[in-house]
């Protein structure tokens, strides 16, 4: 591991350089065209063999070690988000309205960065590393998933990946078994009145008034209807029924998002809120449409390779302090790869312990300390190497 650990440490002014060029150049999801580019260019370099254009913009590497062992992939997320950066740093964003404020640029200059380190112990390798650059995490469908339909796990016994957390201290693993993220839905409502003069409100069905009470109504189903110890949110994020000041609204729409981690609680919320807009409007006598739209599933990280990566975290170099962390609202497409093998999602700190101000996820002036990007490599490539050699006989057929 001594000889990994030297490697990054080597390496490291390469992998901020990396990471400050695609800060530059941020592409949105779906769109990371010239992002793959350069990732599978980086690949080809070092010699690893390399599928592009993997269910989207996906692109594959293959490090194939010396000696056999199981197929370990190791995955980074590439795309950016509709944000228009607000920091001043000299790396600051060149695409207009264009940000990597979530830090998958730091994602992919630690996975690149790992890639030519382990690259150079090829020999020594035991079995194959994979290294999964996934496009479009941020929107969904999402790529992860089209990348397993175009066959990316394939022969893969394992995944292991991380996300880096702005707001968590550097040198900080955040680990957790079972359900991680939240599976991120969507709804929107279109309620269905009556227009009419502001001075007859008899002859109309207000869909503004309705509007109003449905939102309230909603209000209860997380509070009275869902046992206190398990956890949701229903969120109204967006109402909308513009109309001149003497005009009852004809039409109100809105749209929200729901956030479980138990299918059947998901289930329950979906019909729940049908019921309640149905009994909304059935006071009412207004009609309406509701469309509930699931986004990524519920990210359950597998038991034993979770405690694989808590047990082995502590002694990577840069690493403080290895903590089990509380299930997270936000939701991530790497559920998807968990549905299919074992593996782990963990957390890397990177908020600089000197800084005063740090700023959260998505937003404008997000950013990174970039040492984070040296342990999140180190604990990913620690994970890979020790994997291999723990599971080397079951595969020494191969
Ligand atoms: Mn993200």
């Amino acid at each position: 591991m001594e000889q990994l650990f030297n490697k990054l440490d080597e390496l490291y002014n390469e992998i901020v350089g990396i990471r400050r060029f695609l800060h530059e150049y941020p592409e949105l999801s779906f769109e990371e065209v010239e992002t793959a580019k350069y990732i599978a260019q980086f690949h080809e370099n070092l010699g690893h063999k390399v599928q592009t254009n993997v269910g989207g913009n996906g692109v594959l590497a293959y490090l194939i070690g010396g000696k056999p062992g199981p197929t370990i992939a190791l995955r980074a997320d590439f795309d950016a988000l509709p944000i228009q950066e607000q920091t001043d740093v000299p790396y600051k964003s060149k695409n207009d309205g264009v940000m990597h404020a979530c830090g998958h640029d730091g994602h992919t200059a630690s996975l690149l960065g790992l890639a030519k380190a382990l690259n150079s112990m090829q020999a020594e390798i035991e079995g194959t590393i994979v290294f999964l650059h996934q496009h479009a995490e941020e929107l969904p469908p999402g790529g992860a998933i089209a990348m397993i339909e175009d066959g990316c796990l394939e022969g893969v016994d394992v995944i292991f990946g991380t996300h880096l957390q702005a707001q968590t201290p550097l040198g900080e693993i955040g680990y957790r078994s079972g359900p991680l993220q939240a599976a991120p839905d969507r709804f929107d409502i279109k309620i269905i009145g009556k227009g009419g003069h502001g001075a007859s409100p008899h002859e109309t069905k207000d869909s503004i008034v309705i509007g109003a009470q449905l939102i309230n109504n909603l209000q209860q189903i997380v509070s009275r209807r869902i046992d206190p110890l398990e956890s949701a949110v229903v969120s109204i994020c967006n109402f909308e029924a513009k109309n001149p000041y003497n005009v009852i609204a004809d039409t109100a729409e809105m749209t929200g998002t729901v956030r479980t981690f138990k299918e059947d609680i998901r289930n329950f919320i979906e019909e729940e809120i049908d019921r309640v807009i149905k009994g909304t409007c059935l006071v009412s006598g207004a009609d309406y449409e509701y469309t509930y739209s699931r986004g990524y599933p519920t990210t359950v990280n597998h038991e034993a390779e979770t405690n694989f990566v808590a047990t082995l975290a502590p002694s990577v170099p840069g690493v403080t302090n290895v903590r089990e962390t509380e299930p997270i609202m936000g939701g991530e497409d790497f559920s998807y790869y968990l549905q299919q093998i074992k593996g782990t999602f963990f957390f890397t700190g990177a908020k600089n312990p000197e800084s005063t101000e740090t700023y959260p996820h998505h937003h404008p002036k997000f950013d990174i300390d970039e040492r984070a990007l040296l342990i999140a490599a180190k604990v990913l490539g620690s994970a890979a190497l020790k994997y291999a050699k723990n599971n080397k006989l079951s595969f020494s057929a191969n």
